[in-house]
């Protein structure tokens, strides 16, 4: 058996699967019927929309199949999202790569396979719709097509979930989409005992800009703002646009010094923007910074509710100086 390799965008792969905020949420229609639709066209005892997490694979639908996962290192979709074409294995008991697989050897007794990988909107793949039959099957070019296009709809269906974790002005997540990341954050620096920092940022005054500029011009500032956020953070930092002029940055593996540091290099490159873009007046901010350390515990709403006080007194200090 060959446990199936990890891709090459590993880490930003499962950054994308875990914002959608979709593991370990209840079956939905949505998903539902298009598995039916698989499996009654395919006249397959077995359709699955499975995500390929960490160390799992997890259906977001199940037909014909009474488990919710499957370890990833014996599963069938972590070597369909390797590819970009539909992974067809016509006999698993005659392809060596399967032959001794317990999923072949015992239930659910697959011997054919086939999974077209499921792709967000940045590339990722993050799992398949597949079909399984306990029988050898060959897949003709118009089945290929079929599941493609059955593998588009669940696409598109995943693309509006992970809308609803998007701010739309930015493109940044949104605070639906920083809870769900910011908590597997977290998640994995408790495990790993690492420690990871919330900064909370307000813009300063930033009524002044809407009404001295017009509103469009106070929309575009907000979105240079949230760019030069994405141009500081790491891959492994989490951000969001947490509403209105706040906004809010995690970062993993990072002590409360670091985030100061951090912040001083974006006040730098923000200053930078402020003279070359000479809009006629500078977007400044004030931020608070709270450190979570693996024994304090702290949920990432207390960290966010301590940040956010934090940050109002120095700006209440910045505006007495
Ligand atoms: P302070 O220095 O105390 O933070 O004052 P402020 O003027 O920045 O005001 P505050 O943070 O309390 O309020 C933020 C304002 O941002 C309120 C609202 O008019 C404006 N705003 C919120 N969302 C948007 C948006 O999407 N576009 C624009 N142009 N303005 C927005
Ligand atoms: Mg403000």
């Amino acid at each position: 058996m060959k446990k199936p390799d990890i891709p090459a965008d590993e880490e930003a792969r499962l950054a994308t699967l875990k914002s959608l905020g979709i593991l370990d949420t209840s079956p939905e229609e949505r998903f539902d019927r298009l598995t039916r639709m698989a499996r009654r066209l395919f006249g397959v005892p077995i359709a699955l929309v499975s995500l390929v997490d960490n160390e799992r694979q997890w259906f977001k639908s199940a037909q014909g199949l009474a488990v919710s996962e499957t370890p990833r290192d014996i599963s069938f979709c972590g070597h369909a999202i390797l590819g970009d074409e539909i992974l067809v294995i016509p006999d698993a008991a005659k392809d060596q790569r399967f032959a001794d697989n317990p999923l072949v050897d015992d239930s659910p007794d697959i011997r054919f396979y086939a999974g077209c990988p499921l792709k967000a909107a940045d590339g990722s793949k993050l799992g398949t719709l597949c079909i399984i039959d306990q029988q050898p099957r060959s897949m003709e070019t118009d089945d290929l097509e079929l599941l493609q296009d059955l593998a588009a709809m669940v696409e598109r269906e995943l693309a509006v979930v992970q809308m609803a974790t998007v701010d739309e002005l930015t493109g940044i997540s949104n605070r639906r989409g920083f809870v769900s990341l910011g908590q597997h954050c977290l998640y994995l620096c408790v495990r790993q005992s690492l420690p990871a920092s919330l900064i909370f940022m307000d813009l300063n005054k930033f009524k002044r800009i809407n009404d001295e500029f017009g509103h469009a011009e106070g929309d575009s500032a907000i979105i240079a703002f949230a760019e030069h956020i994405k141009q500081v953070a790491r891959v492994s930092d989490v951000f969001a646009r947490w509403g209105g002029d706040e906004f809010v940055i995690m970062l993993a593996n990072a002590s409360e010094r670091l985030a100061v540091d951090t912040m001083a290099r974006f006040e730098q490159s923000l200053e930078k923007y402020n003279k070359k873009a000479n809009r006629g007046y500078d977007i400044t901010f004030s931020y608070g910074v709270v450190e979570f350390r693996p024994d304090n515990h702290l949920s990432v709403e207390a960290l966010l509710a301590e940040g956010d006080s934090l940050m109002y007194q120095h700006k209440k200090a910045g505006r007495e100086r």
